[in-house]
């Protein structure tokens, strides 16, 4: 590290430059703003906390800056969380009904009546419907206007498509629609829509074996019928000519290959990706089998990924156990088919979307230190910050043209990566590097030391420095002054914490939020801009 001797006059990562805070690591970063942190929260969300906030402390703090931005501009927050959740930029929309119940509880008339208008397009889902309902729940209770807002729900979508969300979302967190429905006493004289309630509340008991002579209500008579069927060839018929989905066949027929064939015809893309491990412990999918080759087939159509709104993040979580073979809690296994995973593989490129690369030089540089092994991203197990960093940088890498990627601590960690392997291959690899302090001015400090030309470096990272001797933007500018370079730096957030290590008042230094989806498209034009 002889490079660090050279450095003089330069205030070291544990004491401020102008404008800095303190970080949860003892060192200093920038603050992001109450937006921006809104962005991260909204994105990332706080399940499984941080490295350095348990799960409830990291919700609370992202809660108080949300509705710190809802007094500062309602309009302006609202009008965010319904972007962030109606593209589908983030893994989960969690983050966003729990944002749009701050909202719907906020101080200002005109904010509640914003997120209200809202809701119908945050929560898309009976299960959205039902998530929402338990934050309102915690916040305060409900009132009037809420009331009419759940009611309209139940009102003003078509009737077909209420009808799937009642077969598929009876009950989550303790809620049931029924409980939403007795709540708000939405009242039509529809009859077709009525029936759609009553089956919602109680059911049709006695309905008889002749088909609903309704098509639509007819999904309903034979979600009945599905109930009762005594063979699996039965209920695959069923499923087969009436498009019924998982959450309405009967567990006792969920262990049958017959069925899920009949379920796997026309099974949605994200349900399709989260069952990979039933379908193939049932037989369904085995080596060389048509089955394998329709799934690898929709895992490859990009633009039926991106129509299906299929986050990364969930298939970089199905990637992670279906090639593990065996369940979270070692209940179940069974033996992943090869063409499944490289499928996957490319199916993770393909949720991000395509980007034209900017064909700048990248360094791409992985915090691999101690707090990025903590927490999970959006909750899911396994999935740390510094996994996460690594699926990340394979998008940029390949992508772009020209990149090297490496890893750092408090000093360089050797991580021989390329943009050709495979995603859980690069997982393996980056989960099991040794954990260290974090300095995130190494990156640049490497590359002056070693005269490597970089238009562009992109640090992957929680921002909680604190060993270096060097600030990671001094670094930068020192950088950008010795070598003749005009060079930028992107900082990926993996954390929804507050700190940065980029200046936002240098316009060559720019944060973004890992796993936004929206992330790799404004990377490039930054890279990009003169
Ligand atoms: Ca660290």
């Amino acid at each position: 590290m002889s490079y660090l001797r050279k450095i003089h006059g330069s205030t070291p990562q544990s004491a401020p430059l102008p404008g800095q805070v303190r970080n949860s690591a003892g060192g200093y970063s920038y603050q992001v703003d109450d937006w921006a942190r809104l962005g991260r929260f909204l994105v990332l969300g706080s399940e499984g906390g941080s490295y350095y906030a348990a799960e409830r402390a990291l919700t609370l703090e992202n809660a108080h800056a949300v509705a710190r931005c809802l007094a500062d501009d309602g309009g302006r927050a609202v009008a965010e969380i319904v972007a962030v959740s109606v593209a589908g930029r983030a893994p989960k929309n969690d983050p966003a009904l729990f944002a749009l119940a701050l909202a719907a509880t906020a101080e200002a008339g005109e904010t509640r009546r914003a997120a209200l208008v809202a809701l119908p397009q945050v929560a898309r889902t009976g299960t959205h419907l039902l998530h929402f309902a338990g934050y309102v729940q915690a916040l305060r209770g409900w009132g009037r206007g809420l009331r009419r807002a759940v009611g309209a729900w139940f009102l003003d979508q078509p009737a077909e498509r209420l009808v799937l969300q009642a077969i598929k979302y009876r009950q989550r967190d303790g809620w049931a629609l029924r409980d939403l429905l007795r709540l708000a006493h939405p009242q039509t004289a529809d009859a077709q829509r009525n029936a759609v309630l009553g089956w919602i509340v109680r059911g049709w008991p006695g309905v008889g074996p002749e088909p609903h002579p309704d098509p639509v209500l007819r999904q309903l008579w034979a979600v009945e019928q599905l109930q009762r069927a005594e063979t699996a060839a039965e209920a695959g018929r069923l499923i087969a000519d009436y498009d019924l989905p998982r959450e309405a066949v009967p567990t006792q027929h969920l262990t049958s290959l017959e069925v899920w064939a009949a379920l796997l015809e026309r099974m949605p893309m994200e349900a399709m990706v989260r069952n990979l491990a039933t379908m193939t412990r049932v037989g369904l999918l085995a080596p060389l089998s048509p089955a394998s080759a329709t799934v690898a087939a929709r895992l490859r159509d990009g633009a039926a990924i991106r129509r299906a709104r299929l986050h990364p993040v969930k298939v970089l979580a199905a990637t992670l156990t279906y090639a593990a073979g065996h369940g979270q809690r070692g209940k179940g296994t069974w033996t992943p088919v090869p063409a499944i995973i490289a499928a996957l593989n490319d199916a993770f490129e393909l949720a991000f979307g395509a980007v034209e690369p900017a064909g700048t030089r990248h360094l791409l540089a992985l915090d691999v230190s101690g707090s990025m092994g903590a927490g999970m991203i959006a909750g899911v197990p396994g999935l740390t910050p510094q996994v996460g960093a690594a699926a990340m940088s394979l998008i940029t890498a390949r992508t772009e043209p020209s990149t090297h990627t490496m890893a750092f601590s408090h000093k360089l960690v050797p991580l021989a990566i390329s943009p050709r392997q495979r995603l859980d291959d690069v997982v393996k690899l980056t989960s099991g590097l040794p954990f260290g302090g974090t300095d995130c001015a190494l990156p640049m400090l490497w590359a002056l030391e070693q005269k490597v030309a970089v238009d562009t470096f992109v640090v992957y990272t929680d921002s909680e420095t604190w060993f270096g001797q060097v600030h990671p933007a001094e670094a930068l500018r020192r950088y950008r002054q010795q070598m003749g370079i005009p060079a930028k730096l992107i900082v990926v957030g993996m954390v929804a914490n507050s700190f940065s290590i980029a200046d936002a008042k240098d316009g060559g230094m720019l944060d973004v939020v890992g796993f936004d989806t929206a992330a790799p498209q404004v990377m490039r034009d930054f890279s990009a801009a003169g």
